[in-house]
């Protein structure tokens, strides 16, 4: 894993594909197997398993 792409929480990550909202960015609000997202757009939450969230993020936005 490159050390650019490791996840704290409270992090911001873009995503590749938009949320239903339109929103791409989600803030990372639990750490763990699975990651807890919430949409930065609509308050959506949603959990994502670790790898997934990895395959699936484009970048991280904000430290
Ligand atoms: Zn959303």
């Amino acid at each position: 894993m490159l050390e650019k792409n490791k996840l704290n929480i409270h992090d911001i990550i873009e995503m590749k594909k938009a949320h239903a909202c339109g929103t791409k960015t989600w803030e990372i609000i639990r750490l763990g197997v699975d990651i807890k997202l919430k949409c930065t757009g609509c308050g959506h939450e949603i959990m994502m398993d670790r790898l997934d969230v990895y395959k699936k993020m484009k970048k991280k936005v904000v430290n």
